[in-house]
């Protein structure tokens, strides 16, 4: 789950870090008082959506000025003409994809003076099993190209849970960014209260970019991007609050709703499968005959037929999907159960596109009895190739 940058930054000024002080607002009314209440002389108008590159993103609407979704402001009009340009309108970044993301939120925050624009982040690192800490000179970039382009501008290292965040890992951070003195120490505290905020928040990512040396030698942290471990936000209900569902894709949230994992893609095969090992077999295997997947969905180990028929719905309201794979092997799920579901589903939902079904397991041959009497125009395969070659020529026919 990822959070706002507003949100962020109070979460992290919890914890100690330096952040700029800030309000945000959610009508262009509110932009007046934020900035007045803030006091300037320079303020900075920040898009709140979940996707980075607001500064070089442009909006759609003719409307919205020449600027991007980051703007800097040396005057309460200025604020208030760029915060009633920006509310409501659609932001185009490298990193919402062409569609945009309509701008609900923005932040108001003091300006700083920038000397130095750095980078550092903390992750879960899965090759040491350990939170790592990415650290460079270039900040305010993106880093993706730093790491192409300069790889050597980049220091990493890893903390060993046993020991926690040492006074060492703090030096490293300082030396990464060529800093000494004040800032030095300033960067190596920083250091071990995000090491702290990771580990108590459960974190999958934190992300400073950029952290900034101001030009009277204080280290704050710019930007801050945030994303936690689903898996343990039940212990996290103040992180729970923090969710915008705008922000999310509708057929995540209804996926959700059923306990279905559930992640849209881009591609035209709507796949149904149980267990996520068999989900990326299907889809790797759609990929090896020439097409892609347009859908990761796991309907888990004992799926009932409502969850069956739920996951159907979800698949067919994508408009990409122009053909249905369902594979799935019954053992504790039983196959009769699944084709009753795929047969109440498209029952209630209709077939617009092809269906190719493979079961294998418990109740097979009840479950293929189910399919071929329901008088449905549903092509059953015998195995995952079959399966595969047959949905990938049904949809390259009906195209
Ligand atoms: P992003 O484009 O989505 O990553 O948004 P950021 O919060 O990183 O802001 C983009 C850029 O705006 C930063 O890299 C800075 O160069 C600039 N910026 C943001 N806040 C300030 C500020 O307080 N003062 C100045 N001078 N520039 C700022
Ligand atoms: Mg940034």
């Amino acid at each position: 789950m990822n959070i706002h940058e507003y949100q962020a930054k109070a979460l992290l000024k919890e914890f100690g870090a330096p952040v700029s002080r800030g309000v945000p607002i959610f009508s262009a009314d509110e932009a007046r008082a934020a900035a007045e209440e803030l006091g300037g002389p320079v303020w900075v108008v920040k898009s709140q959506i979940h996707a980075g590159g607001r500064g070089k993103g442009r909006f759609k609407e003719a409307d919205s000025g020449e600027q991007g979704g980051v703007r800097l402001a040396r005057s309460v009009d200025d604020v208030a003409t760029y915060a009633a340009q920006m509310l409501g309108k659609t932001l185009v970044t490298h990193q919402t994809g062409p569609a945009g993301k309509v701008v609900n939120r923005l932040y108001i925050e003091d300006g700083s003076d920038i000397a130095d624009e750095f980078y550092l982040s903390a992750l879960v690192d899965r090759e040491t099993s350990r939170i790592a800490f990415v650290v460079s000179t270039e900040g305010g970039m993106d880093i993706e190209a730093v790491a192409a382009e300069t790889p050597e501008k980049i220091v990493t290292f890893s903390v060993d849970p046993a020991t926690g965040f040492m006074p060492h890992h703090g030096r490293a951070i300082a030396s990464a960014l060529k800093l000494s003195g004040d800032p030095a120490k300033q960067v190596a505290k920083l250091g071990a209260l995000l090491f702290k905020a990771f580990n108590d928040k459960d974190m999958s990512l934190l992300e400073i970019n950029p952290l900034i040396r101001t030009k009277d030698d204080r280290i704050v942290c710019l930007d801050a991007k945030v994303g936690f471990d689903s898996n343990a936000l039940g212990r996290h209900a103040d992180i729970l609050d923090l969710r915008d569902l705008t922000e999310e894709d509708d057929k995540e949230i209804e996926a959700s709703k059923h306990d279905l994992s559930y992640i849209a893609l881009d591609g035209t095969i709507g796949c149904m499968v149980n267990g996520a090992g068999l989900a990326m077999a299907t889809m790797d295997i759609i990929k090896l005959y020439g097409e892609e997947p347009a859908n990761f969905l796991d309907v888990g180990g004992g799926a009932s037929k409502e969850k069956v028929t739920a996951a159907f719905k979800i698949i067919t309201a994508d408009d990409n999907v122009k053909g249905i794979l369902i594979n799935i092997f019954g053992g504790i799920m039983r196959c009769d159960v699944i084709a009753e579901g795929v047969v109440a589903a498209v029952k209630e939902v209709g077939l617009q596109v092809p269906l190719v079904v493979r079961l294998e397991g418990t109740n097979v041959d009840k479950g293929k009895a189910i399919i071929d009497g329901s008088g449905l125009n549903v092509i059953s395969a015998d195995d995952l190739d079959d399966a595969a070659q047959k949905i990938v020529k049904a949809v390259r026919e009906a195209a």
